[in-house]
């Protein structure tokens, strides 16, 4: 494995695979990696001749208050799981954004709601620097978790709406064996405050397994079991367009989001009905 921090270096590289004919798979993080992350890499690598990991901690996608300065590090840890799972380029930009760097996209309605509501700069800085990373690595097939829902969804329509020539995956949300989706930022909770971070997918599994069809009356019984310190929202969408529903007649999605202390987190399940 090898491990670019240059920009243009991986441009290169990236540009000489494709005139050789091979197929480039891209799994974008912002690294402390763990078994969601490397879930995605092995999508991608039966799917690719040449498989990209890249770690940015993108300033662009962080709020003012928010954990940019903290966001926990393990660049060792990081590198030798990418290696074992059979990376080809580990990705570190330390130039990624030239410094008059003034373009943003944004992905307008998907980006409103739910996290969006908020975290207002936060799906612009994903689509702006994954438009970016895109650029530079020019994957033919990219590996998003269903772990972040609505920005799997943003992604989709960017790649649709800008016309690239990308393929793009959905991986399955990845739990720790007390059923907490895995993030990075699980890291920041104290015993206690994981024990009540349970709450989140207790609700979401709640709502999933109970026979009520009408949203409102669902999103009750997941507020009355979710203990949270700030709750942002609890919402069921369709699973595909993301709209919200009032009646869960068609496949959809349960998503939340929260603060356990100072820590953000969100979850997320499908909820199956027989739809006749
Ligand atoms: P992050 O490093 O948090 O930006 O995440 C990088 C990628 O890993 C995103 O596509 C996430 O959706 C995905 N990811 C993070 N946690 C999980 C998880 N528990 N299960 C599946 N995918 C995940």
């Amino acid at each position: 494995m090898q491990t670019l921090t240059r920009t243009a270096a991986i441009a290169e590289q990236a540009l000489a695979w494709r005139a050789q004919g091979l197929r480039v798979g891209f799994v974008p993080t912002m690294g402390f990696l763990h078994r969601g992350h490397t879930s995605l890499m092995e999508l991608a690598r039966p799917r690719c001749d040449k498989l990209v990991v890249s770690i940015f901690v993108n300033p662009l996608q962080f709020g003012v208050n928010e954990d940019l300065d903290r966001y926990p590090r393990d660049p060792e840890g990081d590198a030798a799981k990418c290696r074992a799972a059979g990376v080809d380029v580990l990705f570190v930009p330390d130039d990624f954004y030239p410094p008059d760097h003034s373009t943003r996209v944004r992905v307008e309605g998907l980006s409103e709601g739910l996290c969006g509501t908020s975290r207002p700069v936060f799906f612009e800085g994903i689509t702006t620097v994954v438009a970016r990373l895109f650029g530079v690595v020019q994957p033919t097939v990219t590996v998003f978790g269903e772990k972040d829902y609505q920005q799997l969804a943003i992604i989709r329509r960017m790649v649709r709406d800008l016309a690239l020539p990308i393929e793009v995956l959905g991986g399955p949300l990845i739990r720790d064996d007390d059923g907490l989706a895995l993030s990075s930022r699980n890291a920041y909770l104290s015993p206690a405050q994981r024990a009540r971070a349970l709450s989140l997918h207790r609700a979401l599994f709640a709502m999933a397994a109970a026979e009520e069809r009408d949203a409102a009356a669902l999103i009750a019984l997941g507020r009355s079991i979710l203990d949270v310190d700030t709750f942002d929202y609890l919402e069921i969408r369709d699973a595909v367009t993301l709209a919200p529903l009032e009646t869960v007649d068609r496949p959809a999605r349960a998503l939340v989001g929260c603060w356990i202390g100072g820590t953000r987190l969100i979850d997320n399940v499908a909820i199956e009905r027989p739809w006749t």
